[in-house]
């Protein structure tokens, strides 16, 4: 299974199971009976099938004992099952892995299928939501199937008969690998760790209390007071950190006394990170509080209904690194799965050699490529040049790149509303928006036939099927006056996974390749249609100061995101290095982290050093390493999105043809793809031709 059957355009969190499920073997314990049960079917084995096959037996055995428990069967048992189910190459193994690839292709496909029926009531807007809906909702039909297929043993026919490969072999050889033996190396890989119930619940708890108090963490913003008492921003605006809180200060660009309320926001940031916030002052309207002194006092004004647990109290006693207990559940919770990773002892090995398939130091030397890029300076400059005044730094979140468009918002939701009334007549529109964008019409009704158009109840997102004879769904929001700019756009970019979708299941030779090599190659592919959405409306291409200016927003966003990633792979490392450290020690460490980082890479910007906002994101606490997956998805992005740029010609057959390369490593897709690893390379060389067709400096 891969990330790319939900395209759900923001963190996908997969099932712990999911996540764990890849390569690397459990140590032997050469004095188990198994030893020689192993033994003597390996000698029989041989004399059944010959010398030629003796690697494949010593490889297969040696693979079925790793994972065989006690309750799989005593050592008899063993020996009967390897004996009975090792067929050697040629017809006989072809047999078994067509088997194999139809009967995972029906278990998933099946189970995908029933997960996405039972959310119907959560994901669909029917009406108001039934508490059902949400325990429907959360019932995963799949939950056991990891476990399920070991105790049924059909885990251990792929072990037996096919090969467990390591990231290196998969890097190193497999650009010479043939697509068979890619969904070879994928079919075991799926059995490559096995994970017993409690550990798995034990992640999936530790994870769930991170998510509850991430999910919670509301400043109330008119309660938020500048040094002289004033109050900034209107009454009950509650914003959740730090999405919220960032977005504002992005927002604020556009606003001319924007500047003070830029600097207040920070301020809170900062003390989140540092955890000098008031724990009264956390979701709570009934309390005023002044970042700047720390004081705290009951609320003369109220403005909005003060949600459960708030409490009218003027204490300032600060959160006590509550946020950084939470991070360090997460981390101890991972701690107790080491046993099942030998090789990849630690978070930060499994996310990148098993997750992402890139090597830690590949990665962060991508971002630093980036980072250490002299374009830095010049876009800073520029930066501070259209601001009028020296950099501060909250502009890592500077949005004032972002393109205008030529019409209004309001004209834009005039034309969509008119031709778009309901989600049919955006369904009915698919096979045209297909044929616009370059797909030959047989191929644009071929994908059109298998999506189906559903009103999401939320902002959007498409899932794929996993059975060919599934259909993708796209569920976009249509309100009762049709279906406005915003809900098209994220409908264009959703009918983009959707098409990737059908083509990497639906006509991929191997279903055991279905899909991409990330969660970032799905977006990548989406971003390619989204770009496109005004000109689907009839109204031109984007010219080139629109993709000037797209660029630089690219280059200084990445730059933002992979200072983010780097804090968040040193915070794990330092977790690694000190795994019986308290609250306050992981603090100290993070808020230390944060600012090398800044020092490093921002403060010769921005002219500011020590700044800790970097630490603000709060996918650090509750996701595990997640937050590399955003530069790395920008990279990749914009590496695609400028290949089809470039492309002469409709770009249908190619869309195609590279939605079939499926579930390969990264750097391998992307040399079938475009020719090249996976680079900054492209989005540096927009951004240094963007600066060159900025208009000079004013003397
Ligand atoms: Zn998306």
């Amino acid at each position: 299974m891969t990330s790319a059957i939900v395209g759900w355009c923001g963190p996908v969190l997969l099932p712990a199971a999911v996540l764990l499920a890849t390569s690397v073997l459990l140590a032997a314990d050469s004095n188990r009976p198994e030893e020689e049960a192993a033994a003597a079917a390996r000698e029989s084995l041989k004399k059944a099938h010959g010398a030629g096959e003796a690697a494949r037996i010593d490889r297969g055995v040696a693979q079925v004992a790793r994972f065989w428990r006690p309750e799989d069967g005593d050592a008899a048992a063993f020996r009967a099952f390897v004996e009975a189910e090792f067929v050697p190459t040629g017809d006989p193994k072809d047999a078994v892995f067509g088997r194999l690839e139809l009967a995972l292709e029906r278990i998933d496909g099946y189970f995908l299928s029933m997960s996405r029926d039972l959310r119907r009531g959560l994901d669909l807007d029917l009406g108001p939501l039934l508490p059902l809906d949400e325990r429907l909702g959360s019932f995963e039909p799949a939950a056991h199937l990891s476990e399920d297929l070991f105790k049924s043993k059909l885990a251990f026919v792929a072990l037996l008969n096919f090969p467990l490969t390591t990231l290196e072999e998969r890097l190193a050889e497999g650009g010479g690998w043939s697509r068979r033996q890619w969904a070879e190396a994928r079919l075991a890989q799926r059995f490559s760790t096995r994970i017993p119930a409690e550990v798995n619940a034990g992640l999936t708890q530790a994870y769930a209390d991170a998510a509850r108090y991430i999910a919670d963490y509301n400043v109330y913003m008119h309660h938020v007071l500048t040094a002289d008492g004033r109050r900034l921003f209107p009454p009950g605006l509650r914003l959740l950190s730090h999405w919220n809180l960032r977005d504002e200060i992005k927002a604020r660009y556009a606003d001319p006394e924007g500047l003070a309320g830029q600097r207040l926001i920070a301020a809170v940031m900062d003390r989140i990170v540092r955890q000098e916030i008031p724990a009264v002052a956390v979701n709570n309207p009934l309390v005023d509080w002044t970042p700047e002194t720390g004081a705290v006092a009951l609320s003369a004004v109220t403005d909005t209904p003060a949600p459960p647990g708030a409490r009218a109290e003027a204490r300032p006693d600060r959160e006590a690194d509550e946020r950084y207990r939470r991070w360090l559940g997460v981390f101890q919770a991972e701690r107790a799965t080491i046993p099942y990773y030998p090789d990849e002892p630690t978070l930060v090995d499994r996310r990148f050699n098993r997750g992402r398939e890139i090597p830690v130091a590949q990665f962060t030397a991508l971002l630093e490529s980036v980072l250490t890029s002299p374009l830095g300076e010049k876009v800073g400059r520029l930066v501070a040049r259209r601001l009028g005044r020296p950099l501060e730094p909250f502009d890592i979140w500077y949005g004032g790149f972002k393109p205008r468009g030529k019409l209004a918002e309001a004209e834009l939701d005039e034309r969509t509303r008119k031709r778009y009334p309901t989600a049919e007549a955006y369904a009915a529109d698919i096979p045209r928006l297909l044929r616009d964008l370059g797909f030959a019409p047989d191929r644009a009704r071929f994908v059109a036939e298998r999506i189906v158009v559903e009103p999401a109840r939320g902002s959007g997102h498409a899932m794929g099927a996993a059975r060919r004879d599934d259909q993708a769904h796209l569920r976009t929001r249509v309100g009762p006056q049709g279906m406005d700019y915003k809900g098209y756009n994220i409908a264009v970019h959703e009918m983009g996974h959707n098409v990737e979708q059908v083509f990497s299941m639906t006509t991929i030779d191997h279903t055991l390749l279905q899909g991409v090599p990330n969660t970032a190659f799905t977006e990548a592919l989406a971003f390619v249609f989204q770009a496109r959405d005004l000109e689907l409306l009839g109204l031109g291409e984007p010219d080139p100061a629109a993709l000037h200016l797209a660029a630089l927003d690219e280059f200084w966003g990445t730059r933002e995101i992979a200072g983010v990633a780097l804090v968040d792979i040193a915070a794990w490392r330092w977790l690694e290095a000190h795994p019986a450290a308290t609250p306050p020690e992981f603090r100290d460490a993070v808020v230390g982290i944060a600012r090398d980082v800044w020092n490093r890479h921002f403060a010769p910007l921005f002219g500011v050093k020590d700044v800790t906002l970097l630490a603000i994101y709060s996918h650090m606490v509750d996701s595990g390493l997640y937050t590399p997956d955003y530069p790395l998805g920008h990279l990749i992005a914009f590496q695609v999105v400028q290949h089809f740029r470039t492309l002469k010609g409709p770009m249908g057959a190619e869309f195609e043809r590279i939605c079939q390369l499926g579930n390969l490593t990264p750097d391998a897709w992307m040399r079938q793809a475009v020719g090249a690893p996976v680079s900054a390379q492209p989005l540096l060389d927009a951004t240094a031709t963007a600066l060159e067709a900025m208009p000079p400096a004013m003397p």
